[in-house]
């Protein structure tokens, strides 16, 4: 076992050196412009383009001609509601999206409510991170024109009930774009029978290359438009311009094919090795909480908080174990994840938390140290707190009075 130990994979994951080796003839050797039509330099290069984009749309049951590539989920995020948006701009101006979405999302809808673009709506989520579809019923409006709700989250990997929600999208008319960036190579997707309108993907939470990704646009049922938000040479049926990432391309599509061809065995093992991981922390450590839903979550991801620890100091105490802690790091003041909060875990509890991503790389052994070290830190950090002390020795921790300064 090599140290240190990689347990982020939702921040990114580790390339398969099978899309590497895929990779790589399109660097030096093939490195034609897939828009050059008139020289055999071209054709090689958009051959290739058009054979990962049917891995692609396979992965996810589109057809390949739906497929838009950009530089990553992020962009496609900002593409579909943007693009949105300004297309549709005489239906309305309302969005329904979740307070638990991710970044790119949460904050392209303020940055068009702050330009006077947009009205938006935030739903709520339960106590496991889940958007209910009535909720999404009840906020549309007559100027609702899309509904953009993540299938699987970033942090506590709960899944949203995302064909519940397609269907109300299409009975109302209304577009609906999913951030399935966490989802897509990791479970099912089916465009079709998610009624999903528009969807945000990226190559490197597959173990593909970093900066690529796509944008699903509809073509039929409806035949969805959105406004180019990069002017330019009208690449990619003139969604949007630019030149495209050839090897970048071609390695995405070779992580799709290895998605597809090896989900259901990767599945298994992930949930083997999380439910492990998951089961040995809460044994053998008292007051410890899943953040997430128990079951409907994704396979890899496990959000545990650990009472009277900071996770900050826990991460610290682990440097061998590459992990993220429940407290974003802002400029001036380290905030607890707003993803925690609206499940309504309390301030404490969500700077205690830890998030475990495995991956398709992880190990049985790599578990087991890190259920040792996380023992091992979390006893030793509570040892030394002493609020752990009074709530042991039966002090009720809310009726104390502090001692002002
Ligand atoms: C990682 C992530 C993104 C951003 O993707 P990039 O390709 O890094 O821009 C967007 N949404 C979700 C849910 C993510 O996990």
């Amino acid at each position: 076992m090599k140290l240190p130990i990689f347990l982020d994979n939702h921040s990114t994951t580790p390339m398969d050196p099978r899309v590497l080796e895929t990779m790589l003839p399109y660097f030096v050797e093939k490195f034609g412009n897939a828009a050059s039509r008139n020289h055999a330099f071209g054709w090689a290069a958009e051959e290739a383009v058009e054979s990962a984009r049917k891995q692609i749309a396979k992965l996810i049951k589109a057809d390949p001609k739906e497929i838009v590539f950009t530089s990553g989920a992020t962009e496609s995020d900002n593409l579909a509601i943007k693009g949105v948006l300004e297309m549709y701009r005489e239906k309305g101006d309302h969005i329904i999206t979740s307070s638990t979405e991710h970044r790119a999302v949460l904050d392209t809808v303020k940055s068009l409510e702050g330009k006077g673009k947009a009205t938006a709506t935030y739903l709520p989520v339960d106590k496991f991170g889940m958007v209910s579809p009535e909720d999404v019923r009840n906020a549309i409006t007559e100027k609702t024109i899309l509904i953009s709700i993540m299938l699987a989250n970033n942090e506590i990997g709960t899944i949203n009930p995302v064909k519940e929600i397609g269907k109300i999208a299409k009975e109302k008319g209304i577009l609906f774009h999913c951030d399935a960036t966490q989802g897509v190579g990791k479970i099912p997707v089916d465009v079709q029978e998610m009624g999903i309108d528009l969807m945000s993907f990226s190559a490197h939470k597959i173990y593909g290359p970093k900066g690529v990704g796509a944008l699903y646009v509809r073509k039929k049922n409806p035949r969805v438009r959105i406004a180019s938000q990069m002017d330019g040479g009208g690449h990619e049926r003139g969604m949007r311009s630019g030149t495209l990432p050839v090897p970048l391309i071609v390695g995405f599509g070779k992580a799709c094919e290895l998605c597809e061809q090896e989900m259901v065995k990767d599945t298994a093992r992930l949930i083997a090795m999380r439910d492990r991981l998951e089961a040995s922390i809460m044994k053998a450590l008292e007051e410890s909480y899943l953040n997430g839903h128990p079951t409907t979550r994704l396979p890899g991801n496990l959000n545990i908080s650990f009472a009277y620890v900071e996770g900050e100091s826990l991460l610290m105490g682990m440097k061998d174990i590459a992990l993220s802690s429940g407290s974003a790091c802002t400029s001036a003041t380290l905030e607890p994840s707003y993803v925690l909060r609206a499940l309504g875990v309390g301030t404490d509890l969500a700077h205690s938390s830890i998030r475990f991503g495995l991956g398709r790389f992880n190990t049985n052994d790599e578990i087991d140290y890190t259920v040792k070290k996380v023992v091992e830190v979390v006893t030793r950090l509570r040892e030394m707190s002493p609020l752990y002390e009074m709530a042991k020795e039966g002090v009720d921790l809310k009726s104390v009075q502090w001692a002002a300064h």
